[in-house]
């Protein structure tokens, strides 16, 4: 096939074969389509768009330039959720577990975090020896005895979405719908599943700013999940604020730890809470039981020693990783907490070391901010309204300006 013709068709703003998308997916995945063409057909989609028929087919030939996960016949309903991500979003270490409760399967590949929003890996990697990169026969034996696994994604899952990530990355051409949904809905499909549910955020700390375009991202990925065959729903979640009260990576599964053992933030609860009557067959009432009888805890604690983690850390996560200063930011008047900019707090989170500005960068366990208040809650004169947690000083005086914009007491 002449890929300078499948360039020029898609910058004419025609719509491309699935056999076209196919070939065109296959050729790059093996190297045969050149950087410099990829970046331009991307750029081509950036502007022109894609069909749904287009978008569904470029999620298919993704999905199969890869493995694709394969299970015993009489296995049961294997189930997942996938998160646009947000600022101290640490839903998955709690809802895996949860969701494995039941006689179902959770094979959840997850990603590491990248600019503002934490990666699930990273946390999980907080914990002292766990190991996120078992191979697929590890993985598949671990679903069999205790029902999931959390891990990254593997060499031979989705390698045409790795090549195009990197591309788009430095090419101007993240945020184009088809583009996302194809990468987001290729990695997911590769599980195999039965069911899926979508975390689509909006707000100041997510990649979608509106409610709009949150919704127009949701339902473009639910079609194209239905039309593969997966019963696909979605939730749209606000992120103006923060997630619970901690962002950075051990102070999340510290409060990851505090919701499995039936306490934690009520936002987050009700949040887990809300993704798993969704896409689990066990009524919200017993979930919940879940969550306060100990249940979801001792599968998260069987995953964790499944995947060579130290599960004794799990409850002084807080000891284990320290930071060398710690000091809270005190409020200058009481009053009420009138706006949080979640955009700014997970800046201030990843200025600190608890994120990467580039892909490769290494990420500090100990550090972020704990203790955080939630919009509507009273603050008295001099009460913290956060504790930052840093490196150094200097770290500590740059960010303590950065938040103190973030928080608005009226
Ligand atoms: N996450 C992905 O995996 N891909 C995208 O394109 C955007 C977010």
């Amino acid at each position: 096939m002449h890929i300078p013709s499948l360039i020029e068709k898609k910058r004419d703003g025609h719509a491309l074969t699935p056999d076209e998308i196919k070939v065109l997916i296959t050729d790059f995945t093996f190297g045969d389509v050149p950087d410099y063409q990829m970046s331009a057909w991307a750029m081509a989609v950036f502007f022109r768009g894609m069909t749904s028929a287009e978008t569904r087919h470029l999620t298919e030939a993704m999905m199969d330039s890869g493995r694709v996960f394969k299970y015993p016949k009489n296995a049961p309903p294997k189930i997942d959720k996938h998160s646009t991500g947000g600022v101290g979003d640490k839903v998955s270490l709690v809802l895996a577990p949860l969701l494995a409760c039941d006689d179902a399967w959770v094979p959840m590949i997850s990603d590491r975090g990248l600019g503002i929003t934490g990666g699930t890996l990273d946390k999980l990697e907080s914990i002292p020896g766990f190991n996120v990169n078992l191979d697929e026969k590890r993985a598949l034996k671990q679903l069999d005895k205790i029902g999931v696994f959390m891990i990254g994604q593997t060499e031979d899952v989705c390698p045409a979405d790795k090549k195009l990530y990197a591309l788009r990355d430095v090419s101007g051409t993240v945020p184009s719908q088809p583009l996302i949904v194809a990468s987001i809905m290729s990695k997911k499909l590769a599980e195999n599943l039965d069911r899926l549910v979508l975390d689509v955020k909006f707000g100041s700390g997510a990649f979608m700013k509106t409610n709009k375009q949150a919704e127009q991202l949701a339902a473009a990925m639910t079609e194209v999940g239905e039309s593969m065959g997966v019963k696909t729903s979605y939730l749209l979640s606000p992120m103006d604020e923060p997630l619970g009260h901690a962002v950075g990576n051990a102070l999340e599964v510290a409060e990851c730890v505090e919701i499995l053992q039936g306490a934690g933030p009520p936002d987050v609860v009700k949040l887990i809470l809300d993704l798993a009557a969704k896409v689990s067959d066990t009524p919200r009432p017993k979930l919940e039981q879940r969550l306060k009888d100990g249940s979801a805890w001792k599968k998260f604690v069987a995953l964790v020693y499944a995947q060579d983690g130290d599960a004794t850390a799990l409850e002084k996560m807080a000891e284990i990783h320290r930071a060398p200063v710690i000091e809270p930011l005190r409020t200058k008047t009481a009053g009420r907490v009138r706006k949080m900019n979640a955009d700014l707090i997970g800046r201030a989170s990843l200025l600190l070391g608890a994120g990467r500005q580039k892909a490769g960068d290494s990420i500090d366990f100990a550090v972020g901010l704990s203790g955080i208040k939630k919009v509507g809650e009273h603050v008295d004169l001099n009460e913290p309204l956060l504790t930052i947690h840093a490196h150094d000083k200097a770290s500590l005086r740059f960010v303590r300006a950065m938040v103190n914009k973030a928080i608005a007491i009226a």
